[in-house]
């Protein structure tokens, strides 16, 4: 992929977060500046704080969009503001649906559901995407129309909680990677008390490993979970063609 990107000038950067984060654990942020990069455009999920952090040091804006295949453009990132996005009203009406338990007192986040206003023979009116945000009627930079932000894609990186409560687990493969030798892991929530972390690798991972990712995965989920530590030869990821690292299996049967 490097020697591909260094062919010609990258110009606009359109990927997602995920694979940015894979290439940036062998290349530097002065290899996208040095390579003509002219703006990052994080696609299917927003970028964290420390990824934006790098493509700042080098003077690489960060303008993601939100959209869906199904009607297209739904919102675009603030200039000023990131995180927030612009709703595309002329394209689409967003509203969410309050999620009961998500977060404490953000009544105005939920499930996003946008009707498109120009899909005639297929009318998506209120379509559920399957996505968790927070919409205001207005944006801190002065705009004054629909913004959306927190944006959580999917509703796949989401902890429940005994309590009713939902929580984001943001877990990333690299920090995975840095605590323990492995070949793949996954972690899944099985049950409201229960996460199981599978670590695949030829050899048996030791007590001492097992406590490492152990505390790893608690400084995301936090502290009232029995977290299960399986040491397995290969992950059985059935017909799923999409291994992801995180899945909820409460959530899959839930939303
Ligand atoms: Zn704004």
């Amino acid at each position: 992929m490097r020697d591909e990107l260094s062919k010609e000038p990258i110009g606009y950067l359109v990927a997602s977060p995920w694979i940015v984060e894979l290439m940036m654990q062998e290349l530097e942020a002065e290899f996208f500046s040095a390579n003509g990069a002219a703006m990052y455009i994080p696609i299917v999920a927003s970028p964290d704080a420390e990824l934006r952090q790098k493509f700042d040091s080098v003077n690489i804006p960060v303008r993601g969009t939100y959209s869906a295949e199904e009607v297209g453009l739904i919102a675009s990132e603030c200039s000023k503001c990131p995180g927030f996005f612009h709703v595309a009203k002329s394209n689409v009406v967003v509203e969410v649906e309050p999620f009961p338990g998500f977060g404490a007192g953000q009544s105005r986040t939920g499930k996003v559901l946008v009707t498109h206003l120009h899909s005639y023979a297929t009318p998506f009116i209120r379509y559920d995407l399957g996505d968790i945000a927070s919409l205001s009627p207005s944006c801190e930079c002065g705009h004054n129309g629909p913004t959306l932000s927190n944006i959580i894609g999917r509703s796949k990186a989401l902890l429940k909680h005994a309590d009713g409560r939902y929580s984001v687990f943001h877990l990333r493969g690299g920090q995975m990677a840095e605590a323990i030798e492995l070949d793949e892991y996954r972690i899944r929530q099985t049950t409201l008390t229960d996460i199981v972390v599978e670590i695949a690798r030829e050899r048996d991972i030791s007590a001492e490993e097992c406590e490492t990712v152990r505390s790893l995965v608690r400084k995301f989920s936090g502290d009232e979970f029995n977290i299960h530590i399986l040491s397995v030869r290969n992950i059985d990821w059935g017909e799923s063609k999409k291994r992801l690292g995180f899945r909820n299996e409460l959530l899959a049967r839930d939303l």
